[in-house]
């Protein structure tokens, strides 16, 4: 059943995705250990005429659920990849993030298609890292397969939002990711809660421990990203950090964080 409200919402939404209404935003990762960036993570924006801004956390699960994810994905991800050639155009060589549903995951050709969607712009499939949040969505054999496609064509894989979900552990012990990304509901507590900061720590353990790499999302403050850096969390994202960001004005953050970043640890940041 569809209520009133969301039959209008999802109207809105097919529309903006037909008439290219949708964009993307960027926000930087960067390394805790110098400050320089690592990677952006392409994040889906609607603004809306009729229904304003609309959250990705609301409109995203109505696309799952009425079949516009795969459009939705395929929309994104082709966005993201030009902006990564215009980057390239410019001399940044990053490394991006793209986030996929669940859903994606259950057709057995799509590592395929985003390959092919990588070599049909030219875009080296190793710069790309697919985000996957954790959910029980189908058997661990299947998703075992899927993964695996994906690492074979260098494709990295972070598992979002960790310890969230319900089965965390195993998904990190048995699937190939390359990053885990600690939620931050973790990391919004650790300088106050002790429980949080030995979750955070066990977590940075673990995912070193399985050969993956650190991240925290959700660093609002300077001293989050110093305490994270302390004990050793590889990457870091947040608002401290930046917001998620219009793809020209990354150039113009880059110098700002450089600034704040040396502040802060009183280190300059690497080759700058
Ligand atoms: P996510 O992948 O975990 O993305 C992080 C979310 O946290 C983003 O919200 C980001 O704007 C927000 N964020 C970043 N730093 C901070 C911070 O310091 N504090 C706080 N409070 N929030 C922060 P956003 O853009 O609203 O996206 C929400 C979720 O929607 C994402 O969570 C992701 O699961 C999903 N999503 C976003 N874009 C896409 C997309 O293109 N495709 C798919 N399938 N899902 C998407
Ligand atoms: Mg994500
Ligand atoms: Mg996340
Ligand atoms: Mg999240």
């Amino acid at each position: 059943m569809i209520g009133a409200a969301d039959l209008g919402l999802l109207d809105g939404f097919e529309r903006a995705l037909i008439n290219n209404r949708l964009h993307m935003v960027y926000q930087p990762k960067v390394a805790l250990a110098d400050g320089s960036l690592q990677r952006v993570e392409a994040l889906v924006r609607w603004d809306d005429p009729v229904f304003g801004a609309v959250a990705p956390s609301r409109f995203v699960p109505l696309a799952e659920r009425h079949g516009l994810i795969d459009p939705l994905t395929q929309w994104g991800l082709r966005t993201t990849l030009r902006q990564w050639l215009k980057w390239r155009e410019k001399g940044r060589d990053t490394h991006i993030a793209f986030n996929i549903s669940a859903l994606s995951l259950q057709h057995l050709d799509f590592p395929d298609l985003v390959e092919r969607m990588c070599r049909a712009l030219a875009v080296p499939p190793d710069r790309l890292v697919l985000e996957l949040t954790e959910g029980a969505t189908q058997p661990l054999v299947k998703l075992m397969d899927t993964l695996t496609r994906f690492r074979i064509k260098g494709i990295g894989l972070a598992l979002d939002d960790f310890g969230t979900g319900f089965s965390s552990l195993m998904q990190l012990r048995q699937l190939p990711f390359t990053e885990v990304k600690i939620d931050r509901f973790f990391v919004r507590d650790m300088t106050t809660s002790n429980d949080s900061l030995l979750i955070v720590k066990a977590t940075i353990d673990l995912a070193h421990g399985l050969g993956m790499t650190a991240t925290a999302e959700g660093i609002e403050t300077e001293a989050q990203a110093m305490l994270l850096r302390e004990i050793g969390c590889d990457v870091g994202q947040g608002y401290w950090i930046a917001q998620p960001l219009e793809p020209e004005k990354l150039g113009v953050w880059e110098k700002e964080f450089a600034k704040r970043w040396t502040k802060a640890t009183g280190e300059r940041k690497a080759g700058k």
